[in-house]
C-alpha cells in the first residue's frame, strides 16, 4: 500500500504560500496571547505530494500521540487543525517556557517512531530567533535513509525520491502495525479464528478458478466439502501450533520453527487422509501454523501488535530462502523438487517462503489495511481484498498452472479491471469475476496463492477486531 496515493501534487509558488500564511497565523497567535508558547506541527515530506487520505489519517494518529505531551503544560486556547493542500497542520498554544517547550518537542520527535516525519516549530513573542536543536544539546537531525547529517544528504541530492518514498512507507506501515494491537486470547480463540480463515475463504464467492460453494474453479478433484473436511482435520495442528508458541521458551525461534515444521509434516499426512490425497491447505498448513505459534509466542505475557508479530514470524524463519531453496538446489534431483523450489530456479522466485521471512508483508502491510477500510457484508469486504491481493502478488500457484511468469502481468490487470468497474459492490464487477471464473476453468487456472493470503488476512483481522 501506498501512503501517498491519491494525494495532489503541489508546485513551489503553492509551498510560498503556504509558507507565508503560516507565518502570518503563527504571529496572529503570538499577538493574541502574548505570554504563550505557539507549537506548530505539521507532516515533512519530500516530492510534491504533501497530504492524502492516508496520510490525513497517519497525522492524527501522530497527534492523538503527541497530545498528552501537552499534559504538563497549560492549555491556553484550544488547538486549531488546518487541512492544508500542502498537507495538515496543527497549531497548539499553551504557558511554559520557549526553551523548555522545544525541549518537549525535540525528545517526542526522537522518541516517536515517526518523529523524523514532522517538523515542529515551537516560538513565542519576544523570541528573537528559534532555538537550534544543537543549542538545546541535541544532535542534528538525521537522514532518513543513511542516518548521516540530514542537510548533508540533502543538499548533495544523496537519495533519489523513490527511495525516500519507500522508506516513508515503510516507516508509515510499521507505525500502523505498532498500533494494531493482538490481545490476549485463550487457545480456542486463536485457533477458531484460523479455522476461520479458511472456512470463510472457501465459502466466499465468486471466485475465479478456486473452489467455493457455488462453483469447483479449475479443481476437479475438490468440492466446498472437501476443504470443510480439511479444515477439520486440521484443527489438532493448529492447536499443536499454538502449544509449540505459548510453552516455548528463550529466543531461538528458528528452533521453534522446527518444532513447528515437525507437526506440519503430520498435518499434511492428517490432511491428505481427509481429502483422500488431494492437497487443498498445504500452503495454510504452513503459513496459517507460522501465524498461530508467532501469536502464541508474543501473546505469552501480555497484549501484543502486528509489529511484533510481523518481528517474531521473519525471526522464526530467518534464512529460510537460502536454507530450503538455495541449498535443496543444490542437493535435490530435479525429480524430487517441490513446485516451490523449481520456480525458485527458472523465475527467481522465493514463493511462500520468502514471503514469510519478511514477515508477511502483502498480508500485513497492503490486504489487512485494505480489508480494515472495505465497506459492506463480509463477501464483498472478502471478494474485494481477495482480487486485490492477487493483484499485487506473484501467484507461485498461478504460475505453475499457466507455465509462466507472465500471467502475474495478466493477474494485475485483471485486479485493475476488477476495482475500476467497481468491484464487489456493482453487478458488473461480480459478473466480471464469475467471467473470469469461466475463462479460468477453460484455462485451467487457478490463484491457489491469493486464497493462502486471504486465509492469514481473515485470521489477523480476527484477532485485531476488523472481521
Ligand atoms: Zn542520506
Amino acid at each position: 500500500m501506498d501512503y501517498f496515493e491519491g494525494g495532489e501534487r503541489i508546485n513551489l509558488m503553492q509551498v510560498l504560500d503556504n509558507r507565508e500564511w503560516r507565518e502570518k497565523y503563527q504571529k496572529q497567535l503570538m499577538a493574541s496571547f502574548p505570554t504563550a508558547v505557539i507549537t506548530s506541527v505539521k507532516l515533512n515530506l519530500p516530492g510534491p505530494i504533501k497530504t492524502s487520505p492516508k496520510l490525513q489519517s497517519v497525522f492524527q494518529n501522530i497527534i492523538n500521540d503527541l497530545n498528552p505531551v501537552f499534559k504538563d503544560l497549560q492549555i491556553i486556547k484550544e488547538a486549531s487543525f488546518v487541512d492544508q493542500i500542502t498537507g495538515p497542520e496543527i497549531f497548539f498554544v499553551t504557558s511554559g517556557c520557549l526553551k523548555l517547550v522545544k525541549k518537549i518537542m525535540i525528545t517526542f520527535e526522537e522518541s516517536h517512531p515517526l518523529g523524523r516525519l514532522l517538523d515542529l516549530d515551537v516560538m513565542c513573542q519576544n523570541a528573537d530567533k528559534q532555538l537550534s536543536r544543537e543549542e538545546l544539546g541535541f544532535t542534528p537531525r538525521k537522514c532518513l535513509l543513511c542516518g548521516k547529517d540530514a542537510k548533508t544528504c540533502i543538499k548533495e541530492g544523496n537519495h533519489s525520491l523513490a527511495e525516500g518514498y519507500s522508506q516513508i512507507n515503510k516507516m508509515l506501515h510499521n507505525f500502523e502495525k505498532s498500533k494494531m494491537i493482538v490481545p490476549q486470547m485463550t487457545q480456542s480463540q486463536v485457533v477458531n479464528a484460523a479455522l476461520t480463515g479458511m472456512l470463510y475463504e472457501v465459502s466466499l464467492a465468486p471466485k475465479p478458478g478456486l473452489v467455493d460453494p457455488i462453483s469447483n474453479g479449475a479443481h476437479k478433484d475438490m468440492t466446498v466439502f472437501t476443504f470443510i473436511d480439511s479444515s477439520l482435520a486440521l484443527q489438532p495442528y493448529l492447536n499443536e501450533a499454538y502449544r509449540i508458541g505459548n510453552q516455548f521458551k528463550g529466543t531461538d525461534l528458528p528452533r521453534m520453527f522446527s518444532l513447528l515444521r515437525n507437526a506440519g509434516i503430520r498435518a499434511e499426512k492428517d490432511m491428505f487422509a481427509a481429502t483422500n490425497g488431494v492437497n487443498t491447505h498445504k500452503g495454510a498448513v504452513f503459513s496459517l501454523g507460522i501465524m498461530v505459534t508467532a501469536v502464541a509466542y508474543a501473546t505469552q505475557k501480555s497484549i501484543t501488535n502486528l509489529l511484533t508479530i510481523q518481528k517474531v514470524i521473519s525471526d522464526m524463519t530467518q534464512d529460510l530462502v537460502k536454507n530450503d531453496l538455495v541449498k535443496n538446489n543444490l542437493r535435490n534431483s530435479q525429480n524430487r523438487q517441490t513446485a516451490g523450489e523449481r520456480q525458485f530456479i527458472k523465475y527467481k522466485i522465493p514463493g511462500v517462503r520468502g514471503e514469510a521471512e519478511k514477515g508477511f508483508p502483502i498480508v500485513m502491510n497492503l490486504a489487512l489495511p485494505f480489508l480494515c477500510e472495505q465497506q459492506g457484508n463480509f463477501n464483498q469486504r472478502l471478494l474485494n481484498t481477495l482480487m486485490k491481493i492477487a493483484g499485487n502478488i506473484d501467484d507461485t500457484n498461478l504460475i505453475k498452472r499457466a507455465g509462466n511468469a507472465t500471467i502475474s502481468k495478466d493477474m494485475q490487470h485483471w485486479s485493475m479491471t476488477f476495482f475500476q468497474i467497481g468491484g464487489s459492490y456493482t453487478p458488473e464487477g461480480l459478473k466480471f469475476l464469475n467471467d473470469l471464473d469461466q475463462m479460468f476453468i477453460k484455462r485451467n487456472l487457478s490463484m491457489g496463492g491469493a486464497a493462502d493470503n486471504l486465509i492469514l488476512t481473515i485470521f489477523l483481522a480476527r484477532l485485531v477486531g476488523s472481521l
